[in-house]
């Protein structure tokens, strides 16, 4: 099995949203990240980014929400462009894991007309709630035709303990991270927005944006517990992790 890293954007948001400790006015640059795992019975895809057309007109597809949070995409900066440079279309895309459903984690989802989404039910019933575009909730960016799997727990996905969809709930209800063992690589939590820069697991600062912050705490310590047994943790919007990691045509095997 391997695992690709892939670009889904790039935001700009006030940093104290992350780190309730930085001064007012002061941004920070957040990538979006997808990842791609060619699995022997299929290609899964880990979140799929911000949608292509953000990048030239955010306001359409968020609304006021555009104004907090900022894309900085340059144009075919997205996963869709992403797969095609490693000779993939999206049709290839057997599985779309979503860690959630906010707009910078589903917003390709559309473009994968050929796979079977997976989504936690909690995650399903917040998009659904009636104020869900002020939560960051768009309906354009999640609700497709696509056979959806509601999942209530740890789901291994291909039975052989090789991705492992951990729920780590707390930004958002349903928010799911993936536990990927991989034979040289060892194993990779991705841990999407349950960790979105690094000093809110190592520090434990405690970002503005989490919806509840017991079962965030719950969360926190779960990761904590996975890192110690050796793995390693990938931040769901760290700028310098982001820059470290390998791009798309390499891979961690
Ligand atoms: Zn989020």
């Amino acid at each position: 099995m391997k695992m690709h890293v892939l670009s889904g954007g790039r935001l700009r948001m006030e940093k104290h949203i992350y780190l309730p400790e930085a001064a007012r006015g002061e941004i920070i640059d957040l990538p979006v990240s997808c990842f791609l795992f060619r699995h022997p019975q299929g290609n899964l895809l880990f979140d799929t980014g911000c949608h292509p057309s953000v990048a030239v007109n955010p306001e359409a597809r968020w609304g006021s929400l555009a104004r907090a949070v900022v894309p900085a995409i340059g144009i075919g900066d997205n996963v869709v462009s992403e797969l095609r440079r490693l000779n993939l279309m999206p049709s290839d895309i057997d599985i779309v894991v979503n860690s959630h459903l906010h707009c910078d984690h589903c917003g390709c989802n559309e473009f994968f007309s050929k796979a079977t989404i997976y989504v936690h039910a909690d995650e399903l019933a917040a998009a659904r709630e009636p104020d869900m575009e002020r939560n960051g909730y768009f309906q354009a960016d999640w609700k497709h035709p696509m056979p959806i799997v509601e999942i209530t727990g740890e789901v291994d996905v291909f039975d052989d303990g090789r991705i492992v969809l951990l729920p780590l709930p707390g930004h958002t209800p349903g928010l799911t991270g993936l536990l990927a063992s991989l034979p040289n690589s060892g194993a990779h939590l991705l841990a999407s927005d349950a960790v979105a820069v690094r000093e809110n697991l190592v520090l434990e600062i405690i970002p503005k944006n989490i919806r509840n912050r017991d079962l965030h705490a719950r969360s926190l310590a779960e990761i904590k517990r996975i890192e110690k047994s050796g793995a390693t943790v990938v931040y769901g919007h760290h700028l310098a992790q982001w820059s470290a990691l390998k791009t798309a045509e390499e891979c961690y095997d």
